[in-house]
């Protein structure tokens, strides 16, 4: 069973926002790939998540800790949800796509999310400004 994902959630309309700002084209929750990536950029090849720092349990993060009450159930539950990410991504990356992860902790603002895709989308900044 798949957990439910919300879609079109705030960061991920801030990551949208940001990636359109410096002119890189994508298209939205491609139903046709492994984990429908948030983003895909065909022309890079690449495909980008936003992740929830909770739900997919990133590592070291305030916002990943889990709650006192119940934490055996919760560290099953993201647990799972971590496997089932490396195997998406694996599964993307077999079929020749680049996955890039953007926390949710690490776009806080418009000026994050650029920062963040410039750093992950460097070659591709270059090659826009040449
Ligand atoms: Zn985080």
């Amino acid at each position: 069973m798949r957990a439910a994902r919300s879609q079109n959630t705030a960061p991920e309309i801030l990551a949208r926002r940001a990636a359109h700002r410096m002119g890189l084209r994508f298209r939205i929750h491609r139903q046709d790939l492994p984990g429908r990536p948030d983003m895909v950029l065909s022309k890079h090849r690449t495909v980008v998540f936003v992740h929830g720092c909770f739900w997919h349990g990133h590592a070291d993060c305030d916002r990943a800790k889990l709650p006192k009450s119940n934490s055996k159930f919760w560290k099953n539950k993201i647990k799972r949800n971590r496997l089932r990410d490396r195997r998406v991504n694996a599964a993307l990356e077999d079929l020749g796509w680049r996955v890039v992860v953007l926390w949710r902790c690490e776009i806080r603002s418009l000026d994050a999310a650029r920062a963040r895709l410039a750093l992950a989308f460097e070659s591709a900044e270059q090659s826009l400004s040449n």
